[in-house]
């Protein structure tokens, strides 16, 4: 897409944009829609590239990431990712499964940052499993660090034993920290790190930089410790509580998943990759909902706020991010809601619609 009105100044952003398999393509394509209204209203080029990743990716190539999708992502600003995965590609041997192409793009992008804002809606309280009283006020960034620890470990097995290797360095904390630090200090100013310090070596070496990391450049920034399983409690207690929620990939990725559901549903959540140049992958928290897939339903709203999280975080376009998701947040007060939320309710066209129809200079 690139816009009609862009001037000689305006910048043309690369965006690269992989929709995926299941749901990825139909919320994929509400996001085009959007992006181009936004264009004509807020003079913002885009030029979409659409590459293959995932499932989709196999079946034409054979691999779940290929070179000119990893090719494409060098030269662009960010990609833009709907979903992987579904039974069709179940049975396939491990280096042709789906979310291998997930594993790769992170790895081969150094995507080490893992930025997941949970914010709970007057309009939505009803659809999260906790009472409302416990989801007032609830705006929390979680910062996972998403290439190290066990994870990508060595690994081994034989018939009687198994072992997953945890190990961090210095330095690939003190980067997260810092991207965390640097969150906190344009939010409250408060980081919770969150650890297992108690029992982990590694845990005591990440309470050790971070707090070193903060107390050393972000004198500014308060820090809180929290024991893991202590953290999976406040969660559901006391979340309103918390500002910036710093941990490792294991523990941030249940702390997450337990987060989303304060705000109620899969489809409502976003999410950013980030790597040390800014360069992004935004995508839904959800995966390709095979059992919903190509019938119009999808909810596309986690979609279209990852669209915001990229113009904000990788394509410096604020202003427009905040007016994507006040037309968002428009909509849910309008009750303009899918079928996952309500039954009968909106088609992901519809939705995709009304958020544009409510797009407007701020
Ligand atoms: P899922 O997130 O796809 O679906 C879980 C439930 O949430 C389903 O009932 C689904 O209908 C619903 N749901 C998800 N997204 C929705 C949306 N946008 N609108 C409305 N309802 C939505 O998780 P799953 O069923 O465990 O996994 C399905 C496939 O997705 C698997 O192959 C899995 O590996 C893959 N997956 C991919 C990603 C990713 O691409 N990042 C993440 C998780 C799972």
């Amino acid at each position: 897409m690139s816009s009609a009105t862009a001037n000689n100044t305006t910048r043309v952003f690369r965006v690269v944009g992989l929709p995926g398999d299941g749901v990825g393509p139909e919320v994929y394509q509400s996001a085009c829609q959007v992006l181009a209204v936004m264009d004509e209203l807020f003079n913002l080029p885009i030029e979409l590239d659409g590459q293959l990743i995932g499932g989709a990716a196999v079946d034409a190539t054979g691999t779940p990431l290929p070179q000119a999708t990893i090719d494409a992502c060098k030269s662009a600003d960010a990609a833009l990712l709907g979903a992987v995965g579904g039974p069709k590609w179940d049975n396939h041997p491990a280096e042709q499964r789906p979310e291998l192409g997930l594993l790769k793009i992170r790895a081969e992008f150094n995507l080490f940052c893992n930025l997941r804002p949970i914010v709970t809606h007057p309009a939505l309280q009803a659809f999260s499993p906790l009472r409302p009283e416990r989801l007032i006020g609830v705006d929390l960034m979680m910062v996972r660090e998403l290439t190290g620890g066990i994870y990508f470990g060595k690994k081994w097995r034989d018939a009687n034993q198994a072992e997953d290797v945890c190990r961090y360095t210095r330095s690939e904390i003190e980067r997260i920290t810092r991207a965390a630090g640097a969150l906190a200090r344009q939010r409250k100013g408060r980081i919770t790190m969150v650890d297992k310090a108690n029992v982990l070596e590694t845990s005591r070496l990440w309470r050790e930089v971070v707090s070193q990391v903060l107390e050393d450049e972000f004198p500014d920034v308060s820090l809180e410790n929290l024991l893991v399983d202590a953290a999976a409690m406040h969660l559901l207690t006391r979340a309103a509580d918390f500002d910036v929620m710093l941990t490792e990939n294991l523990f941030g990725d249940i702390l997450s998943d337990e987060a989303s559901m304060l705000c109620g549903s899969m489809g409502l959540l976003p999410s950013a990759s980030l790597n040390e140049d800014r360069f992004g992958l935004y995508e839904p928290i959800h995966g390709s909902a095979p059992d919903i897939a190509g019938q119009g339903k999808a909810n596309p709203y986690a979609m279209l706020l990852s669209v915001a999280m990229m113009l904000r975080h990788s394509l410096d376009r604020a202003d427009e991010a905040d007016a994507l998701e006040r037309s968002i947040h428009q909509c849910w007060d309008e009750g303009i809601l899918t079928p996952d939320l309500v039954p009968g309710g909106c088609s992901t066209a519809r939705v995709t619609e009304a958020v544009c129809e409510r797009l407007k200079p701020g």
